[in-house]
């Protein structure tokens, strides 16, 4: 067995004593006999791997008992339609941050359900800085503000959690979920695809605040009606049981890490590591302000592009894999979420370092 250092920005790697109890427990979890893929989603053995994952998750991310947490399927993309179909009410509008393609994409989904405002873009300058609260036109009407705390193809990401005042704050965190605290207490619902920092895809995690359950428009889909996979308990129809699986032994494996405040200063580290050394170094360059730079996706290019080719070849010959920067910006790109340990970003480091100093 020969594992690559993952840079792969989704689905991304997971950590290595997850995906080693998931092999140990694959043909029999604990003497049921048969795996978790192949269980009934309402015997007692998943409901309760369900019921701990969801208990360490609000461990975890410390979720207050007046929100609801929903294991949901269509991913962050369903979600782009889903919020707004659930949280308009009797609104005709929602507010829109559009820091990266991850928001506009969901600001254009949305568009097709309510008048969408944008309240503040960086689009101008290419999406490289978060725009300044004081700058934001909020429409007091709006059903919400939605925001994207971290943008994965920009590598943009807000410092903290913003205070929109009473107006429902939501917010995509598929690319930072469980990557540091976060005040749960200030958001009004937060959702994330599983298959970067939680697990595999399939899944796809919604907290929200239990006043904002029951307000979906007549022709919302039940299985999509988040009033409905409350009470429901996310069993509506059959669940992602093996991602929600995987997912809770992440969440395990992440408290067993410390908590978030551990996994936060160690992402931090690992940032500032490569951070530093493309600041130090002509031949690389990361154009974010700094910071407002992403934790997790770190995108860079070369002083010469024509070598981005051979780069990502010499990386893969290397051991470094997912290293080429998304289509509509370029260059590389390396994500280092959760599971990402330092001394893979220190390979990479070293990697780069080699190659800039014999073809730069
Ligand atoms: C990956 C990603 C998405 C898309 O997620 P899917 O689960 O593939 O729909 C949306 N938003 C952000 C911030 C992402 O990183």
């Amino acid at each position: 067995m020969n594992r690559v250092v993952n840079f792969s920005a989704g689905p991304g790697a997971l950590p290595l004593p997850v995906l080693e109890q998931v092999q140990a427990e694959l043909l029999d979890w604990h003497g049921a006999g048969m795996s978790v893929m192949e269980m009934s989603h309402r015997g007692k053995e998943f409901m309760s791997i369900a019921a701990q994952a969801e208990a360490d998750l609000r461990a975890l991310m410390k979720i207050p008992d007046s929100y609801k947490v929903l294991f949901m399927q269509g991913g962050a993309t369903a979600q782009f339609g889903l919020i707004p179909m659930n949280l308009l009410g009797d609104k005709t509008g929602a507010d829109y941050v559009v820091t990266g393609d991850w928001g506009k994409k969901a600001a254009k989904e949305a568009a097709k359900y309510c008048k969408v405002n944008v309240a503040a873009s960086s689009a101008e300058d290419k999406f490289t800085h978060i725009p300044d609260r004081a700058g934001w036109q909020l429409d007091p009407a709006a059903a919400y503000v939605h925001i994207t705390p971290n943008e994965t193809i920009h590598g943009v990401e807000f410092p903290g959690d913003p205070d929109v005042g009473g107006v429902p704050l939501v917010a995509d965190m598929s690319s930072n979920i469980i990557s540091r605290p976060v005040d749960v207490s200030r958001y009004g619902l937060i959702y994330a695809g599983a298959q970067k920092n939680i697990g595999p895809a399939g899944l796809t995690l919604v907290i929200v605040r239990e006043d904002l359950l029951g307000r979906a428009s007549a022709t919302t889909p039940g299985v999509f009606d988040y009033k409905a996979v409350a009470d429901g308990e996310s069993m509506l129809n059959t669940p992602p049981c093996f991602a929600w699986y995987v997912a809770g032994l992440v969440f395990k494996w992440a408290l067993d890490q410390g908590g978030l405040d551990v996994i936060a200063q160690r992402n931090a580290a690992k940032a500032k590591l490569l951070y530093d050394y493309i600041d130090a170094n002509a031949f690389y360059r990361n154009p974010v302000k700094p910071e407002h730079r992403s934790r997790m996706n770190v995108p860079f290019t070369l002083a010469n592009p024509e070598l981005d080719a051979d780069f990502l070849k010499g990386a893969a010959a290397a051991g470094l894999s997912g290293l080429k920067g998304h289509r509509s910006v370029g260059g590389m790109r390396a994500s280092i979420y959760n599971a990402m340990p330092e001394s893979g970003v220190r390979a990479l480091i070293d990697y780069m370092q080699e190659f800039a100093r014999t073809r730069g």
